[in-house]
Formats: structure tokens, sequence, C-alpha cells
């Protein structure tokens, strides 16, 4: 039970999703999927690819509602949602910043944002048209606009793919500046361990399709401390405790 007035968390407690093709194929992604995030963490859902993670995040963003089971998003913030997805669908024929704004409710749209374009690093790029950025850039655009919103939970989904290395490691870095400023209950999917272990509080390990919950793996460790020797230290009590998976 949860006590009167307490943080709600986010959770998930999906029985069953299936996709059933024209032919009359069937594929079980989901099965028996139940996992918590607490108020204020940032968790990962960590599995392989086509195991069923962009599933998940599609149905908690009630954009999929074929499936059994129920799920509870943490409340506050008028219950804003915000996801990043791979693509960062910004609009062509706007800047950075009207992209952004255009995501905030009216009464908020002339607010300073000038904090999250800083610690994004976007203050010099806030009048580009998205097709004058890089993929990098353009993902940068799409964070800010998801955290300029406030959301009361944030949805990511693989959102530092396919950019090389040092991209993706700044773009970690960038994110978790951003969002140790304004901490939000935050669930990211991800197939990269390492990512996983160096942004989260919480990872939630899957398994192959159809994807259920391995089990937890807690990151006690503050971020700051979570150097390259750490690094390997967590690397290794995770191999320790999940020794199947890569
Ligand atoms: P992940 O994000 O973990 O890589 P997905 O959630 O995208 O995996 O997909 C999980 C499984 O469900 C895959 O086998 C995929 O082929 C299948 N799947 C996803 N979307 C559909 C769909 N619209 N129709 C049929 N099968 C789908
Ligand atoms: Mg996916």
């Amino acid at each position: 039970m949860q006590p009167v007035g307490a943080a709600v968390p986010l959770r998930v407690d999906i029985a069953d999703k299936t996709f059933m093709s024209a032919e009359g194929v069937s594929i079980t992604a989901l099965r028996d999927l139940s996992f918590e995030v607490r108020q204020g963490e940032f968790a990962c859902l960590l599995g392989p690819s086509g195991c069923g993670k962009s599933t998940t995040l599609r149905i908690l963003l009630g954009l999929d509602k074929e499936f059994t089971g129920s799920f509870q998003l943490p409340q506050g913030a008028q219950n804003r949602v915000a996801a990043v997805f791979q693509e960062p669908i910004l609009l062509p024929w706007r800047t950075v910043e009207q992209n952004v704004r255009l995501a905030l409710p009216k009464d908020r749209r002339a607010a300073d944002l000038d904090w999250l374009f800083d610690s994004l690093g976007l203050s010099g790029m806030r009048s580009l048209f998205p097709a004058e950025l890089s993929l990098g850039l353009a993902r940068r655009a799409a964070l800010a606009r998801a955290f300029a919103t406030e959301p009361a939970v944030l949805f990511l989904d693989e959102p530092f793919v396919s950019l090389d290395e040092r991209t993706a490691e700044r773009l970690r870095h960038l994110l978790m500046d951003v969002w140790s400023a304004r901490p939000t209950t935050a669930l990211m999917v991800t197939h990269n361990l390492r990512e996983a272990l160096m942004l989260s509080d919480r990872i939630v390990v899957l398994s192959a399709r159809p994807a259920h919950a391995l089990g937890v793996f807690d990151v006690r460790l503050p971020r700051q401390y979570r150097s390259p020797q750490v690094m390997d230290d967590l690397l290794r009590s995770f191999r320790q405790r999940f020794p199947d998976v890569h």
C-alpha cells in the first residue's frame, strides 16, 4: 500500500503483449514484465536487440493499447510525460529554440530557458534550423525539448545509438548534467551495459524475447565517483550477478 501523500513511482505490470501479423503469425514480445522505478530515479531498461524494449516504451507512452496488464506513471507536474526517441523528430521549418518552446504549454512559452540551453551546450545554436545540425546536435535539441516541459516522467529510447563514441560520451555527460539540475523520474532503454552502469540509479535487466525482468541491479554509487576504474568494478559485479547478459 502506498501511504497517503507519498510519491507514486513508475510501476509496470505487463502480462502479455503479442503482435499478430496480417498472415496470422503471432510474436509475443513481452510476457510477465514487472518492475518499478522510484520517484526521481534514473533507470535503464537493459536488454538485447529485439527483446521488446521499444514495445514497452510505446505501451507506457500510451501509443499501444493492445496488451494485457497495467502500469502506473508517476504523478505531479500535471502528469506531463516527455519522450526522446532515436530520431530527434524536430520541425524542419522551426529553429532549435522554437522547436523547444513549441513543446511548452502556451502560458510557459516565454519561460527563461537559458539554463537549459547552457547546460546542453546549445547556447550558440538556438537560432539554427534542424537541417543545419549534426545528428549529435539534433539529439541535444530533442533532449532540451523534453526537459523544457519539466515532465513527471521522461522516457528515452536509445538516444545515443548511431553516434560515434566520442559524441555519445559527451552526450551522456550532458544528459547527466541537465538531469542532475532537475532530477525527474526517467526510464531509458539501452542495449549498452556500460552506458547503463554509467547513468543509472537502477538497471532493470531484461531477458531475450519475450521480455521479462531477470532482475534489478541498483548502482548506489554517486555518478561523480564512477571513474573508469570504478566502472570496471561495476562491470565485474554486474557480470557476477548476470553472467549470461552482455
Ligand atoms: P527492441 O526495442 O528491444 O529492440 P522491439 O520492442 O522493437 O525490440 O521489438 C520486439 C519484438 O517485437 C521484435 O521481435 C519485433 O520484430 C517485434 N515487433 C515490434 N513491433 C512490431 C509490429 N508492429 N508488428 C509485429 N512485430 C513487431
Ligand atoms: Mg528498440
